[in-house]
């Protein structure tokens, strides 16, 4: 205790007084958060991390401490020393743990002043958000955010117990590092000692994590930071923490075993239960059926209603022939306004590959016996609202069948992604109308977690006309595609998974190429030189010689959990320090020019 705070004991703090301690003598500390003064009474509410406490001062019983009292401010830091005492009936606040008790004020301790604040953290209207970042420490002393930092730390140190107790060991791993491929841009770091060298800040321990299953520690997690140089959306920051793990000798199921059990512990802190394991489903399927590789299971699933229609009607509706006609069915969206129903089309979009079919009640006009087949295919109530996608009016480039013999051909992905990208609009748009996007947080059936597998191992980068890792280049294509690597790279399966919540990608990880050979071969196919493979990922093809055990592994956001578990409403409401879409620290004012000196110690020149 420091020694200004003198002889003061602490035994209660303020959130945690009772009703059982009546008549006990107790001080409690923190800041003043709300002062009513009635004149010969001054009410204080003293807020601590626990909560709140009323603390009366009476005129009547002491004047010298009541006349201090009348000094104190809005977030004064105060240790005040009184008993415990029942309130009248008539001043009980049921809304507050400590609202049958107050404490009246015997001794007032100012411990510290404040100067007038920008916003207070009782405030019920908030400032905007650039006056929170600024000022985060007053920000941060709200309860919701008291609340939401608490419950990150009880989310990670549940995952924690969760991995240790599953004989896995948290073991760190550099951020000072060279470049990762997670594909996005990294945050350099200039050495000083090596003018014009740069260590790159990870984007993942993607290398690290292998190489310690090369090192035999078969079970390796942590939770950790990782830093992408990526356009800022809402739910992304340049710094955020992954749950990162990987195992030795692992199967897919292992691996979502894991992952399952410590997303259970996770969510018992919140006092959701959750049941496992997780519905899986290929990417093919949730391509086909939500048109999405993160589907939003709240929601119902499209239907491929192409052969509803007879040869002459898909004729006259100019439908390719093998070419599928998606229905969306949005329910309980009632009828829809003329005005409602045009908006449909921009919602969609202009698009080459996909055309939209909005008045559905036109359909059923002149396509009675499809339209019936449709409605009957979609399970579809009166109120529901029904739209169709098909494909271009004159046939797709056809492109790779894909591997596997999925549904899903290549050339038929933009006709159920943007079906499955317009279900997601409309579901947002009319959301008041089906509820099924507000479910109870307590409750377990408000969260559809599924995994999806199977990934495509590659995806062609239009930019730069190549083919690129879909999630890494060190996941395991399927064992029965390699021989399509060269041939038909758009027909390799990866073994890659993700994990997905409520049309949220959680995460995602994949098993591993543990061989050499297999990984210079992908690679090759990725369009990287055996030179430049050499160059960027020498170390780690030579560490893969010396006795590699299979293995595989996942990350998660931690950020994204904890904000959906504490109902936040953005990333930002969960990191203590975030940054703003601008990629910014506001408090510390983040980015900033640094001294020439500095610069000059660098080896470092600014272009104008
Ligand atoms: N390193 C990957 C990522 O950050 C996850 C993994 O494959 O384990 O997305």
């Amino acid at each position: 205790m420091l020694d200004f705070l003198g002889d003061l004991k602490r035994t209660h703090m303020c959130g945690a007084l009772r009703l059982t301690d009546s008549g006990q003598k107790a001080t409690i500390m923190g800041w003043v958060n709300k002062r009513r003064d009635l004149g010969s009474l001054i009410f204080i509410d003293v807020r601590d991390r626990t909560g709140v406490t009323q603390v009366v001062f009476d005129a009547s019983s002491s004047a010298a401490i009541h006349e201090k009292a009348e000094t104190l401010r809005n977030e004064y830091v105060v240790a005040v020393t009184g008993r415990v005492t029942k309130r009248d009936v008539d001043t009980i606040n049921p809304s507050i743990p400590t609202g049958e008790v107050e404490l009246v004020a015997e001794e007032l301790r100012i411990l510290n002043v404040s100067a007038q604040l920008p916003f207070l953290p009782g405030d019920t209207v908030l400032p905007n958000e650039e006056m929170r970042l600024k000022y985060r420490y007053i920000d941060l002393r709200r309860d919701k955010m008291q609340y939401q930092i608490q419950m990150r730390h009880e989310v990670a140190l549940a995952i924690r117990e969760y991995l240790a107790g599953q004989g896995f060991l948290e073991i760190e791993t550099p951020f000072m590092t060279r470049s990762t491929p997670e594909g996005a841009r990294d945050y350099l770091v200039p050495s000083r000692v090596h003018p014009g060298q740069f260590y790159a800040l990870p984007q993942s321990p993607q290398l690290f994590k292998q190489i310690l299953m090369i090192s035999g520690f078969d079970k390796y997690f942590q939770v950790v930071r990782c830093f992408r140089d990526e356009d800022l959306r809402a739910d992304r920051q340049p710094e955020f923490t992954q749950i990162d793990l990987e195992m030795s000798f692992p199967t897919q199921e292992g691996v979502f075993e894991v992952v399952e059990g410590f997303l259970k512990a996770a969510f018992k802190v919140a006092g959701v239960e959750l049941q496992t394991p997780f519905l899986q489903m290929t990417y093919d399927q949730a391509m086909r059926l939500y048109g999405s590789d993160k589907p939003d299971l709240r929601l119902p699933a499209m239907v491929d209603v192409r052969n509803a229609f007879s040869d002459a009607e898909r004729e006259t509706l100019k439908f390719n022939n093998g070419s599928p006609v998606v229905a969306i069915r949005i329910p309980k969206v009632g009828e829809l306004s003329r005005k409602e129903r045009d908006d449909i089309k921009p919602l969609f979009g202009e698009r080459k590959d996909a055309r939209v079919f909005e008045d559905f009640k036109r359909i059923e006009k002149s396509y009675p016996e499809a339209s019936g087949k449709i409605r009957k295919a979609l399970e579809a109530e009166p109120d529901d609202l029904i739209v169709l996608v098909a494909g271009p009016s004159t046939p797709a480039e056809h492109k790779s069948e894909g591997g596997i013999k999925p549904e899903v051909k290549q050339h038929d992905r933009a006709v159920y992604t943007a079906a499955g990208q317009l279900r997601i609009d409309l579901a947002r748009k009319y959301a008041d109308r089906h509820k099924l996007f507000a479910g109870d947080r307590k409750l377990a059936s408000s969260y559809h977690f599924l995994w999806v597998t199977d990934f495509p191992m590659f995806e062609y980068d239009d930019e730069n006309k190549r083919w690129a890792a879909a999630h890494h280049p060190f996941t395991s294509p399927h064992e029965q595609d390699m021989d399509k690597l060269d041939s038909d790279p758009a027909a390799v399966r990866a073994n890659a998974y993700d994990v997905v919540l409520n049309g949220t990608e959680l995460g995602s990880g994949s098993i591993r190429i543990h061989r050499q050979d297999i990984q210079s071969k992908i690679f090759h196919a990725l369009g990287m030189s055996r030179e430049e493979a050499q160059q960027r990922f020498g170390f780690f093809l030579e560490a893969l010689t010396f006795g590699t055990p299979p293995h595989g592994g996942i990350a998660l956001g931690l950020d994204r959990i904890v904000m959906i578990l504490a109902g936040g409403d953005s990333l930002r409401d969960v990191i203590p320090f975030p940054k703003t879409a601008q990629a910014k620290d506001l408090m510390m004012d983040a980015p900033t020019p640094v001294s020439e000196s500095q610069l000059r110690d660098l080896s470092i020149k600014i272009r104008e």
